[in-house]
């Protein structure tokens, strides 16, 4: 299997984490652990508003069904690969598997630029993705979800296209989650990833004995995950110094206003121009002096080019990916606190988790109940996390693949191998 970008950082983790495992589970089943299921590759034929067809290549790939239904989001963007979706289904599998509930890894790529395209022309393409997936999609094989480049109102037109095209008006079982909450979504969810960063965050300052009411933190991305990161962070009492998009950062030492920028980002389509603050590069938001960095955008953010110019102490994964291996190391001889994605970013899935289940059970949960559920768990984990970490002196991002990858050895060997 090819080794380079976002796969390759995913082997290696994978490979660090079964070196260590080598005398405890068999060899044979660790290797296994390298093949995804499935790859499928997919050419969508749409046709757009301006009535010609626009072919769109398309990705399914499932990692790993030991723990039950493939679960990850759908990615759009012009430059997803079919390696950037095993690579994310990788860790998946590894993040359903830690946070524990009971699915494993999957992930959809849809490669064109939602920002290029009418509203109009991404529900189509949405909904040919769908029906060309439709052997792929279902609550025992893979249950897609928003990620990068696709949000809620997707999710609802993918709910719509399954009970159309079987000619019901609704689904029988959870077919994907992150819908609106008026199509069986679950209260919470939009925010329950950016929600788990800061529960996170705010349990690493503990440990690192900290307080929340001086610390200043940075967030680089300000979509789903970031904006509400953001929010979260701020209202805990964290003071937000620099945000960033893809079109570059904004700064203001005394602390930004996260929820003027908020409606001044939905008003305006970016955080360029807010006012009281000044213009940064992207680049140099992620070297800004404060306690805690959370890379919430790209993957391969934070590499062995800029890894000894980072000053933040906790670096918050709320991308998937965001740090390479190579830096990884750096920064952990440096003894920053990295508090890696399967586990920083898991709110999302655990929340998704929520929603299948109220669906499956035909019941309703208040947003009450989700925030309280996802704060209990997302804390628990950190703890176990930190603990095995601690008791066996390696970083949080080794403890949580070495946690994550037994349990899924774990549920393999209850199986069995055959047929
Ligand atoms: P999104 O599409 O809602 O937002 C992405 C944001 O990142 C946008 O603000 C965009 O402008 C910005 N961005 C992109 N490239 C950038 C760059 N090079 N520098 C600075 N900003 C950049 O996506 P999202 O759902 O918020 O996902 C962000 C990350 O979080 C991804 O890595 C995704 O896999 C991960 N994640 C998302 C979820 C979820 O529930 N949505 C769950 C777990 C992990």
């Amino acid at each position: 299997m090819k080794t380079n970008g976002m796969l390759g950082n995913a082997i290696q983790n994978l490979r660090d984490a079964v070196c260590e495992l080598e005398h405890e589970y068999d060899k044979d089943l660790l290797d296994s652990l390298f093949y995804p299921r499935e790859r499928t590759e997919l050419n969508l034929m749409p046709l757009l508003q301006d009535n010609k067809i626009r072919p769109v290549k398309a990705y399914i790939v499932r990692h790993c069904d030991a723990l039950g239904a493939c679960k990850g989001g759908i990615r759009m963007t012009d430059d997803v690969s079919l390696d950037d979706a095993t690579a994310l289904a990788m860790e998946m599998t590894w993040k359903c598997a830690l946070i524990g509930v009971p699915f494993g890894g999957g992930k959809s790529g849809i490669m064109c630029d939602p920002g290029k395209l009418s509203a109009h022309d991404k529900e189509t393409i949405i909904r040919s993705f769908v029906r060309n997936a439709h052997n792929h999609i279902h609550p025992e094989l893979y249950v897609p979800a928003p990620d990068m480049g696709t949000a809620e109102v997707d999710m609802g037109h993918i709910k719509d296209t399954i009970s159309y095209s079987a000619g019901y008006s609704t689904t029988h079982g959870c077919y994907v989650t992150g819908k609106p909450v008026i199509l069986g979504g679950i209260p919470g969810r939009r925010e329950a990833t950016g929600r788990g960063v800061m529960l996170s965050v705010l349990e690493a300052l503990k440990v690192s004995g900290m307080k929340t009411e001086n610390t200043t933190a940075v967030v680089q991305g300000f979509g789903n995950v970031g904006s509400v990161a953001a929010q979260q962070l701020a209202l805990a009492g964290c003071r937000v110094i620099g945000v960033s998009d893809i079109n570059g950062g904004i700064y203001n030492k005394n602390g930004l206003d996260i929820e003027a920028l908020t409606l001044y980002s939905k008003e305006t389509g970016g955080i360029n121009g807010f006012p009281d603050a000044v213009d940064i590069s992207g680049s140099d938001l992620l070297e800004l002096e404060c306690e805690v960095l959370v890379p919430a955008a790209a993957a391969n953010q934070i590499t062995a080019g800029n890894a000894d110019r980072i000053k933040a102490l906790i670096i918050a994964e709320g991308a998937n990916g965001p740090v390479k291996c190579d830096a990884d190391l750096m920064l952990e001889k440096r003894g920053k606190f990295v508090i890696p994605d399967i586990l920083c970013n898991a709110g999302g899935v655990f929340v998704s988790y929520l929603e299948y289940t109220q669906e499956t059970q035909q019941e309703q949960m208040t947003e009450e109940e989700v925030i309280s559920r996802l704060k209990k768990r997302m804390t628990e984990k950190f703890h176990s996390v930190y603990k095995y970490a601690c008791a066996n002196n390696i970083s949080m991002r080794k403890a949580a693949m070495l946690m994550a990858v037994k349990t899924v050895c774990q549920a393999r060997i209850a199986k069995g191998y055959l047929p």
